[in-house]
C-alpha cells in the first residue's frame, strides 16, 4: 500500500482524507503538477515548483504552509515508496469552507489543501512505446482559455483521449481556429529536415517544463527551433512529429488522422532528443 502526503501528514492511502465540500472536488479550483522520478531522483522539480508558484499566483490561492517544503516531501515519498521510476503527483486546491460556494472563502480563514502522492512505473524510462510511436487524432479545442495555468479541470482531455482509444489511436491533438494548440496532456512537435516547430508559448498552451528543457537541449545540438503555430495538413506533410511531457519525455508521433508520417516509424531526430531528454535530465535529477 502506498504512503501519501496530506496536509502535513504522511498516511497509508486508505486513510488519507480531503473533505467532500474541497473546492477542487467541487468547483475544480485547484491546480496541480506531475514530476517524474528516474534512478530514485526528480526530473525538473525546480522548474514544476515555478510552474505551481504561478498557477497559484493566476487563480489567486495561497501558498500552502508547506511549499518550501516541497523538495524534502518529495524526496520523502520516494523514499518511503520506494520509487526507482515513476511520477509523484501534487495537487493543491483553495481548501473547504465547509459548504458550496462560488465566491472564493477568505484565505485568513480556509487554508489550501495539499496533496501528494507516488505512481510507481518500473520502464518509464525504456519504454517500448517510444519505439513504436503514437498514432493520434485531431479534435476541436474547446478547453477554457487560460490553458497556461495547470488547472484540474481535465474533463475534456480525458474525453479527447477517449476519443482517440475509441479510433484505435493513443492520443489526440487539439486544433483551435485552424491550428494546433497541443496534445490532450503534452505539447505537440512537427519536424521538417532539422527543423523543429512548436507552438508559440501564450495563455493557449501549457508552458510544458519538458518543452523548455527540450528545446534548450535541440539548440544546444545544433538543431534549429522555430516555436510558431502549425495546421494538421502541415503535421501530416511533415518528415516526423513528437510530443513531450513530464511523464512521456520525448515520444516520437508517426500517425495523424490515419496519414503516416515518413515511414511510419519513429524518426531520428525524435529518438535523438529522447536519447538526449533522458541522458541530460538524469544527469540534473535532484
Ligand atoms: N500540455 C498539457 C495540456 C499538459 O497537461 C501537459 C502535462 N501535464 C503538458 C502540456 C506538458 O507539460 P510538462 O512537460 O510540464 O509535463
Amino acid at each position: 500500500m502506498r504512503t501519501v502526503y496530506v496536509n502535513g501528514d504522511y498516511l497509508p492511502e486508505t486513510e488519507a482524507k480531503v473533505s467532500i465540500f474541497d473546492r477542487s472536488f467541487l468547483m475544480a479550483d485547484g491546480v496541480y503538477e506531475v514530476t517524474s522520478v528516474l534512478d530514485g531522483k526528480l526530473i525538473d522539480f525546480d522548474g514544476h515548483v515555478a510552474r505551481l508558484e504561478r498557477s497559484l499566483n493566476e487563480l489567486d490561492m495561497e501558498k500552502p504552509e508547506a511549499f518550501d517544503d516541497l523538495l524534502d516531501i518529495h524526496r520523502k515519498l520516494v523514499a518511503l515508496n520506494n520509487i526507482e521510476e515513476g511520477m509523484i503527483y501534487l495537487q493543491v486546491s483553495r481548501g473547504s469552507a465547509g459548504d458550496r460556494d462560488f465566491v472564493f472563502p477568505d484565505p485568513e480563514v480556509t487554508k489550501p489543501t495539499l496533496v501528494l502522492f507516488t505512481q510507481s512505473k518500473p520502464g518509464l524510462a525504456d519504454n517500448p512505446t517510444a519505439r513504436k510511436g503514437l498514432k493520434v487524432i485531431s479534435i476541436e479545442d474547446i478547453r477554457w482559455g487560460r490553458r497556461d495555468i495547470k488547472t484540474v479541470q481535465l474533463l475534456y482531455p480525458s474525453m479527447g483521449k477517449m476519443m482517440a482509444k475509441k479510433a484505435g489511436c493513443d492520443d489526440a491533438w487539439l486544433v483551435e481556429d485552424g491550428f494546433v494548440t497541443e496534445g490532450t496532456s503534452n505539447n505537440a512537435y512537427i519536424v521538417k529536415g532539422n527543423k523543429i516547430i512548436t507552438r508559440q508559448l501564450s495563455n493557449d498552451i501549457l508552458h510544458g517544463i519538458t518543452r523548455a528543457a527540450v528545446l534548450r537541449f535541440a539548440q544546444e545540438a545544433q538543431m534549429e527551433v522555430e516555436e510558431r503555430s502549425f495546421t494538421i495538413d502541415e503535421a501530416k506533410e511533415a518528415d516526423e512529429a513528437f510530443i513531450t511531457s513530464a511523464s512521456t519525455f520525448v515520444m516520437p508521433v508517426v500517425e495523424i488522422d490515419g496519414a503516416a508520417l515518413g515511414d511510419g516509424t519513429p524518426g531520428s531526430v525524435s529518438t535523438r532528443l529522447r536519447e538526449i531528454y533522458l541522458d541530460e535530465s538524469r544527469k540534473a535529477a535532484i
